[in-house]
C-alpha cells in the first residue's frame, strides 16, 4: 500500500512539472519534434563541431567536408564544422562529442540500414548527435576513389549530407524532392539540396 501511494506521488509531480512548463506546438518544418510538438534543434548554438573517429578512411575525408559544406552554403555561413583532429575510443556513446564512426558490425536485424545517426536532446536543444556508417553490410565509394560499377556502393558524399541534415534536426521527407528521402540508391549521387531542403533549414535556423 505505502508503495502505491509514493508511485502515484511521482506521477503527479511529473504532472505538475510538465504542466510549468507550457510550451508551445510549432509547424515541424520537417524537423524532429519532441512531445511537446516543439521543433528539436541546435537553436543559437550552432556551428556544430563533428569529429571524424579513426575508423573513417582518410580518402572520405574530402567527401565528408563537401557534404557539410553543401549545408553551409544553403546556411550562408558556417552551420556545420569538421574538426581537423580524428578521435579514437570505443563504441559511439553519449560522450559530449560529435563524432561520425564507420562500424564494421551492425545489428543483423537492421543489416538494411546505411547509417544512422543518434540525437540527444533535452527540451527542445540538441545537445549531441552521432553517426554510425554500416560498414558490415555496404560498400562506398567517395570522389577521391574510382567507382567499381560492378560493385553495389554508396556515395559518401549522398549518404554524409543526409545523415548530416538528421544532425541538424531534420527528418525523413518522402513526400517532395529531397536529400532527406529515407532510400538512397547504390551507385547513386544526390548531393544537391532541393528546395523543400533549403525552406525547411531555413525555417529554423
Ligand atoms: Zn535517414
Amino acid at each position: 500500500m505505502n508503495l502505491f501511494i509514493r508511485a502515484l506521488f511521482f506521477v503527479y509531480l511529473v504532472l505538475t512539472l510538465a504542466s510549468c512548463a507550457k510550451p508551445k506546438s510549432q509547424k515541424d518544418c520537417g524537423f524532429v519534434q519532441n512531445v511537446y510538438g516543439e521543433r528539436v534543434s541546435w537553436k543559437q548554438d550552432v556551428p556544430i563541431h563533428l569529429y571524424l573517429h579513426t575508423s573513417i578512411p582518410s580518402a572520405w575525408e574530402k567527401a565528408i567536408r563537401t557534404a557539410a559544406d553543401t549545408w553551409n552554403q544553403a546556411y550562408g555561413r558556417e552551420l556545420l564544422i569538421i574538426e581537423p583532429n580524428r578521435v579514437g575510443g570505443e563504441a559511439p556513446a553519449r560522450d559530449g562529442m560529435n563524432v561520425i564512426y564507420l562500424m564494421s558490425t551492425w545489428e543483423a536485424e537492421r543489416a538494411s540500414e546505411q547509417a544512422r545517426t543518434s540525437l540527444y536532446w533535452v527540451g527542445d536543444q540538441i545537445q549531441e548527435a552521432d553517426i554510425r556508417i554500416n560498414g558490415q553490410n555496404y560498400q562506398f565509394y567517395s570522389s577521391d576513389v574510382s567507382v567499381n560499377t560492378n560493385v553495389q556502393a554508396v556515395s559518401v558524399e549522398s549518404l554524409l549530407i543526409h545523415e548530416l541534415g538528421h544532425v541538424i534536426g531534420l527528418r525523413h521527407n518522402d513526400a517532395a524532392p529531397s536529400v532527406m528521402a529515407t532510400y538512397l540508391q547504390s551507385n547513386h549521387d544526390r548531393n544537391v539540396l532541393q528546395a523543400a531542403d533549403t525552406s525547411n533549414l531555413k525555417c529554423e535556423y
